[in-house]
């Protein structure tokens, strides 16, 4: 039995459940290897089944082991209701934030002597610590990432659109190996640099403007998110400012990374620096995500998570600084919590780079 289910079981345990249905599809693939976009995955206390539509079942064939592949009669739904009646469940968890009142009703009418259990982000807890695997999916998107950054660069001069910056970015991706782009690729140029998820426009660059560029590459269902700004000329005195405090709060904060440490701790660290300087209003946003099979994933360095960190844990730190109509800074890094510390994923420099 995998570990990934051996922490489910726990779960099904610990919730005194006879069965738990997973409906999110980056955790049926956490959990069962499937990468369709269909299924419901079934988890007894002994057993596991993977339901899914006709179109995918020599896929399901193919990639997933440990599950019973059960055919479905027509739809998945009734599949399931079909399968937890045979077995005989009573009591079913579900996952509280992935299914729709639809269907959550129509179970409700269908299993009518089964009691259905929410639970919340049970399995993304689980994910937040990643295993050996996954750490190299996530690595190699970041080497993606960084490759198309320095490939990127002699592009970017005045009067080249960031659309175009952009479209180079997820070409150079993809020729290296991608499945896609983790994102809408931010670039985001000028006054527009102050838009915290400014995705690339026909906006032309022009001298003296800063400029960020936030991406990412998926690799084997894994994202990358990496952040640097870089300035069109010679900076002037107030964004060279800046870009030093983002920077300085930012390798604080990461400096701050290891076992033990609560989550909200590491966000102090960028913000208070941040705040001292008197741009606490200006980084409105948490110091950095969890990453993984999604962009987003839990734990977060915000002021509000307290989640401690453990080893395997991945998260990105990327304090930004914006200004309305002047533009902004952003340094982003994907950091991953080591046995005694952490390690920088994004190897990219970070110095101000002047184009
Ligand atoms: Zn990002
Ligand atoms: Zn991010």
């Amino acid at each position: 039995m995998s570990k990934r289910i051996a922490a489910l079981r726990k779960i099904i345990n610990e919730n005194k459940l006879d069965g738990l249905i997973i409906t999110k599809q980056q955790n049926w693939q956490y959990l069962s290897g499937f990468s369709g976009t269909n299924a419901v995955l079934l988890i007894t206390g002994e057993d596991n089944y993977l339901i899914t539509d006709f179109r995918y079942l020599a896929q399901a064939a193919e990639e997933v082991t440990g599950f019973h592949i059960v055919k479905p009669f027509a739809v998945i739904e009734d599949t399931l209701v079909e399968k937890v009646t045979e077995l005989g469940l009573k009591r079913l968890g579900f996952e509280d934030d992935s299914i729709s009142y639809h269907v959550y009703s129509s179970y409700r009418g269908k299993l009518t002597d089964v009691e259905l259990v929410p639970l919340h982000q049970a399995v993304e807890t689980v994910r937040q610590v990643k295993d050996t695997a996954e750490i190299s999916a996530l690595r190699k998107a970041a080497e993606i990432a960084d490759a198309a950054f320095d490939d990127v660069l002699k592009l970017i001069k005045p009067g080249v659109r960031e659309s175009e910056i952009a479209l180079e970015i997820e070409y150079f991706m993809r020729r290296k190996g991608a499945q896609k782009p983790a994102f809408d690729l931010i670039v985001a140029s000028g006054p527009r640099a102050a838009l915290p998820h400014g995705v690339a426009t026909d906006k032309t660059f022009a001298a003296g403007e800063l400029v960020i560029i936030d991406f990412g590459a998926v690799y084997a269902g894994y994202h990358s998110d990496m952040t640097r700004t870089v300035v069109l000329g010679q900076p002037d005195r107030r964004q060279r400012d800046i870009y030093e405090l983002v920077l300085r709060a930012q390798e604080r904060a990461i400096e701050a990374i290891k076992p033990g440490v609560k989550c909200s701790a590491v966000d102090l660290k960028a913000r208070d620096m941040i705040t001292v300087e008197g741009y606490g209003a200006n980084f409105g946003h948490g110091l950095g995500h969890g990453v993984g099979l999604e962009i987003h994933e839990k734990p977060g360095f915000t002021p509000k998570d307290d989640t401690v960190l453990e080893p395997g844990m991945l998260l990105t730190v990327e304090p930004g600084i914006y200004l309305n109509s002047w533009g902004g800074v952003r340094i982003e890094d994907l950091v991953l919590v080591t046995a005694d510390g952490y390690e920088i994923l994004s190897k990219s420099p970070k110095q101000l780079i002047r184009l």
